[in-house]
């Protein structure tokens, strides 16, 4: 990597980009506008909005969207991440209409929950039982529920920067309305830093039921340090509270998620994106005599889980012929290009001297304007800039979806042509020839 001191800073004409888009996007802006007068802010995701407004979806295959406007992109977002195979997949599609035939949802157990629980236990082993939710969100509640059901204490360590979905406890930090009693029992410490955690552990002593953490940290693109892994995994053992390994994002790292590729054994795992194959499926499981609190046999559960749509069997379906097609061999060439990715774009970098860097593990990427290093979500911040947002808004003018945050993903479709065209977008968006 060049020298720091020797870079500049990257420069990207935000007014440009707009001007640029919202010629390209004027059914979008219309629609955009329309919708707000229904939906809060004109969309129902706060996570899919960025100024001035976002393009509005008609049609996705394989790596392509098409908006409204009839621009095609290659999307290297992939609904954040969960969109591993692609959009319609033909063969999801297939098994999916296939289910919808028989029904869509049943108060009652089905063959696919079980098929779907089976394929995820024998390639992720700590998950000895499991059960299933709709959304990442739900996952990481049950999971601090159980948490704290099952050592009897209240509190819980949410790194900064880690994204567990929208409930209390995991937007403690970030929104509005939360109850500050539920504030007081989440504790916060920085990322990748184990002295941190280990005064954070001290002080809780028997009053922390649970770490929660992500092997990736999505928010910022940056991997765990295995070491700082390995020691939560032996500070949670020593003080008696549970080690939860959100795997929503980085389950699609390998067959048995990042507990596989870091070797470490969590107490419990929560699992969603990849797992439904393009539908709203999530899970969390681990631990046989954790999970057991939800058993209802016998004088009932200690802990009722709900939920009117849970293991429905079109998601199913859609996951579990999506968990069959992602073999071994796919998983690893999914890895490979993300490999040639960073090392495409760090060579790109280099070569225009920009203050710009790639972060990431296997199909995860991350862009980030500044040349500093990123570790945890403090570091982050500096390559979040107004710079990146620019640039990830002339990319779309090039064809290229990126989240706004720099954050990027591999998927089936792709091979070095698609690589090939997300570094020549970013080598024009970064010597202003866009
Ligand atoms: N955990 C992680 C690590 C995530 O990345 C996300 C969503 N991006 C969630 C939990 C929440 O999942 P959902 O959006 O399905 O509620």
């Amino acid at each position: 990597m060049t020298d720091v001191a020797s870079v500049r800073p990257a420069q990207v004409d935000l007014g440009r980009a707009v001007e640029r888009y919202q010629q390209q996007t004027p059914r979008s802006r219309a629609h955009f506008a329309h919708a707000a007068e229904r939906l809060a802010g004109g969309t129902t995701r706060t996570t899919v909005f960025f100024e001035p407004y976002p393009p509005v979806m008609v049609r996705g295959e394989g790596c392509w969207t098409e908006d409204l406007d009839g621009n095609r992109r290659i999307d290297f977002l992939a609904n954040y991440t969960s969109l591993i195979l692609g959009h319609a997949h033909p063969e999801v599609n297939c098994a999916v209409t296939e289910q919808v035939g028989r029904g869509s949802a049943f108060a009652a157990p089905t063959p696919h929950e079980l098929r779907l629980a089976e394929l995820i236990s024998t390639r992720v082993p700590s998950v000895e039982r499991l059960r299933f939710t709709n959304s990442g969100t739900e996952a990481t509640l049950f999971a601090l529920r159980l948490a704290r059901a099952f050592t009897r204490r209240d509190k819980v360590l949410i790194f900064e920067g880690g994204y567990h979905g929208t409930h209390d406890y995991a937007a403690a930090a970030a929104s509005a309305g939360i109850p500050s009693a539920v504030r007081g029992t989440v504790l916060s410490a920085p990322y990748n830093d184990l002295e941190a955690v280990a005064r954070v552990v001290r002080e809780a002593g028997d009053d922390l039921a649970a770490i929660i953490v992500e092997p990736y940290l999505g928010q910022a693109g940056i991997p765990v340090r295995p070491e700082f892994l390995h020691g939560l995994r032996e500070l949670t053992r020593g003080n008696g509270s549970l080690l939860i390994l959100d795997e929503v994002i980085s389950l699609r790292l390998a067959p048995g998620g990042a507990q596989q590729h870091y070797d470490v054994v969590p107490d419990l795992t929560t699992m969603g994106k990849i797992i439904g194959g393009g539908y709203p499926v999530a899970a969390f499981g681990g631990r046989a005599d954790v999970m057991a609190l939800l058993d209802p046999r016998g004088s009932g559960p200690a802990i009722p889980h709900g939920g009117t749509f849970n293991g429905n069997p079109v998601g199913a379906v859609a996951g579990i012929t999506t968990l069959e097609l992602l073999t071994p061999a796919v998983y690893a060439r999914l890895n490979r290009l993300g490999d040639e990715l960073r090392a495409r774009l760090g060579a790109l970098f280099d070569r225009l001297g920009v203050a710009v860097q790639v972060t990431g593990l296997g199909s995860l990427f991350n862009v980030h304007f500044s040349r500093e290093p990123i570790f945890d979500y403090a570091s982050s911040r500096a390559g979040a800039n107004a710079t990146s947002r620019a640039a990830m808004l002339a990319l779309l003018n090039e064809g290229v979806m990126l989240a706004p945050r720099g954050l990027g993903c591999i998927t089936t479709p792709m091979d070095t042509p698609e690589l090939a065209a997300l570094e020549q977008a970013l080598e024009r968006v970064l010597t202003s020839a866009a």
